[in-house]
């Protein structure tokens, strides 16, 4: 599940972004209405009607929405537009142009890297060129420096909530590479097992359902940390996951669940088939471990267990083959128990 969660996460973020963003526009919304219609702008207060039912329509279902992207670009598209038409039909000191400088954060927070940088760019560039064409030029009386102290501070936004955008969402990536990488081994840690599991248990091809769950834990690995050092002893652990690795096929995921325990999810394989796996991984261990000139006398024990049965959810599968690698280390270790 923690992939997805943090994916969830992420959303979580832009979530409360919007609801942040809709609270404020619906408040900012309804004192511009008021203001607009005593005003005698009535045309312009009714389309700022629209924005705020909008804004609170989305308000009522951004928090379930599996569409939140969408929605959050039907906002901000009814939103620029209602400042666009603001600064079309009003006059420059009305300084309604100061919205523009909304945009690019209202678009890099809600949407992201891609699509705010669209957003931006369209918007931003529709509402600069109505202050030059509707106001600039038909209005002698503005001072250029105006303009070019807006476009300034404009292109500061931009840069500084790209950037901002850029350099979070690169962070998150990060993290959750951290969160699902094992840093000693390069494999998946025990974080990503539920969400794995839960893909294969749904993907697996009708007739031929299952996953299976090969447990794997080095034999007296304590005694070669005590022997030989502990940092031999990440080498050891280094050299079983390559092995691991190179022997998984495409659709397989290996896993180390910390210290010296390992993990293969393998999708639709039989029953036989399983057991070859698990006897060439038993047999590469015992043979193949050599570290600096130095031949190490490894063994593993295996667990296995199988879905769906085994058990129907993931708990069930690991206890089982969890007793199965322990009945394997009963029997002497150096031992796979499949059933
Ligand atoms: P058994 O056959 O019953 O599994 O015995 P064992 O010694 O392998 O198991 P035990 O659980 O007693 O000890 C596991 C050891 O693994 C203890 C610890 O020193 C070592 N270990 C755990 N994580 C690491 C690691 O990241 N690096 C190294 N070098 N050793 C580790
Ligand atoms: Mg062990
Ligand atoms: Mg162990």
């Amino acid at each position: 599940m923690a992939i997805s969660k943090l994916w969830v996460d992420e959303f979580d973020y832009r979530r409360n972004v919007l609801k942040a963003v809709l609270i404020v526009i619906i408040f900012a919304g309804c004192i511009f209405i008021v203001n607009n219609w005593l005003m005698g702008f009535k045309v312009y207060a009714v389309i700022q009607l629209g924005l705020v039912l909008l804004a609170l329509g989305i308000l009522t279902i951004h928090q379930k929405t599996p569409n939140l992207t969408l929605w959050s670009s039907v906002f901000l598209l009814a939103l620029y537009s209602v400042i666009l038409i603001g600064i079309y039909s009003t006059s420059f000191n009305s300084t309604l142009y100061t919205w523009l400088y909304i945009i690019p954060v209202l678009s890099y927070l809600l949407l992201g890297i891609k699509l705010g940088s669209l957003f931006t760019i369209v918007y931003l560039g529709a509402g600069v060129g109505m202050l030059i064409f509707a106001h600039l030029l038909s209005n002698p009386d503005i001072n250029p420096i105006a303009i070019v102290n807006i476009a300034l501070c404009l292109t500061a936004i931009w840069v500084l909530s790209y950037t901002y955008e850029f350099k979070r969402a690169a962070m998150i990536k990060r993290l959750q590479q951290m969160a699902a990488i094992d840093p000693l081994t390069g494999l998946n840690n025990r974080l990503h097992l539920d969400s794995i599991f839960e893909i294969l248990c749904q993907s697996v091809p009708e007739k031929q359902q299952s996953v299976s769950m090969l447990l794997l834990d080095l034999d007296h690995f304590k005694r070669v940390n005590d022997r030989y050092g502990h940092d031999m002893g990440d080498a050891v652990l280094v050299k079983v996951s390559k092995l691991i690795n190179d022997m998984r096929r495409r659709n397989d995921w290996a896993f180390r669940f910390g210290g010296e325990e390992f993990c293969l999810l393998i999708p639709d394989t039989s029953e036989l088939q399983i057991q070859q796996i698990a006897e060439r991984l038993r047999k590469a261990v015992e043979k193949d471990i050599t570290i600096d000139n130095c031949t190490l006398n490894i063994t593993v024990s295996i667990g296995v267990a199988r879905w769906p049965a085994d058990g129907s959810s993931l708990a069930q599968i690991y206890k089982t083959a969890d007793g199965r690698l322990y009945q394997a280390k009963e029997q002497g270790r150096n031992h796979i128990i499949t059933r």
